[in-house]
């Protein structure tokens, strides 16, 4: 595995790359939802790509960034037992220099959930992934369900802005309680661990209480029970899978949604409604 740092190089060497080229952007503390991002670009191309940068941009004022777990040496022996050709690990300073100003809006699909309690992040996602995929210029870029407001948005950029890639969106892999992989389940107590799984559950209760007939609002309330009592539930609710748009019914292409703090660590989850 090649491992480049500056922006000139990944190009020259992603671009010497046999196509098709698989791409999975992250942002490290790799965990095996990562790799099984790999494990799909590897079963499905000729050659994989990776990144690991922790965007700034996608970070609001007060949160994170500073405290997001880093694991620069295990990253790269994953990766690199994982089948991964080039990696790019580029530094803020030289993906953002001091003139850089350009940031792509994305509309209202930006400004709902996760955009709503974190106005600038879909923005600078948004901004990096096309960043990156300018660098690398990848045949499909792999993305997990498990960020699924993120699937929606990237998909809609890559629309919008006509980039040539194919966007696959790969399952979501979970510990066998349920609880959806996530860098940071690692800043969990164990009594919040015990806890996250009921995200999960809250997720299925909701999704079969809907699917049994109740409207949403007694399904949310369904839901919301099932949710460890010391979790703060953020939203719960049932979107267009396009759009991110609430919707009243269950329908197909429709993902179930939520967000919730167990103590200071926000965890994310969803399912996909196929029918
Ligand atoms: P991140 O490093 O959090 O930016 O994630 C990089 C990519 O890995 C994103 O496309 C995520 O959606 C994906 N990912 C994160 N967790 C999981 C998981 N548990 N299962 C599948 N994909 C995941």
């Amino acid at each position: 595995m090649d491992v480049v740092a500056t922006i000139e190089r990944a190009r020259e060497l992603c671009r010497a790359l046999p196509g098709p080229v698989g791409f999975i952007p992250t942002m490290g503390a790799l965990h095996e939802g990562h790799l099984e991002l790999v494990r799909h670009a590897r079963a499905e191309c000729a050659a994989v790509g990776a990144s690991v940068f922790v965007n700034p941009l996608q970070f609001g004022a007060g949160e994170d960034l500073d405290r997001y777990p880093r694991d620069t040496e295990g990253d790269r022996a994953k990766l690199a037992s994982s089948g991964v050709d080039v990696l790019f690990v580029p530094a803020a300073s030289d993906m953002y220099d001091p003139q850089f100003s350009t940031a792509i809006d994305i509309g209202e699909i930006g400004r709902t959930f996760e955009g709503a309690i974190r106005p600038a992040h879909f923005c600078g996602v948004a901004t990096v992934v096309v960043k990156l995929l300018n660098i690398v210029g990848p045949d499909v870029l792999y993305l997990g369900q498990k960020d699924a407001q993120q699937t929606a948005v990237i998909r809609k950029v890559v629309r919008d802005l006509d980039i040539s890639v194919r966007v696959r969106i790969i399952p979501t892999v979970r510990e066998a309680d349920g609880l959806a992989l996530s860098s940071r389940n690692r800043f969990l107590s164990p009594k919040e661990r015990a806890a996250a799984p009921t995200l999960h559950g809250a997720l299925t209760a909701f999704r079969e209480a809907m699917q049994s007939g109740l409207s949403k609002s007694e399904a949310y309330e369904v839901g919301r029970r099932v949710l460890a009592r010391d979790a703060a539930l953020d939203y719960l609710d049932v979107v267009d899978a396009d759009s991110f748009a609430p919707i009243d019914e269950l329908r197909k292409e429709a993902f179930v949604i939520a967000a919730a703090r167990f103590g200071s660590t926000r965890l994310l989850d969803n399912q996909w409604i196929a029918a």
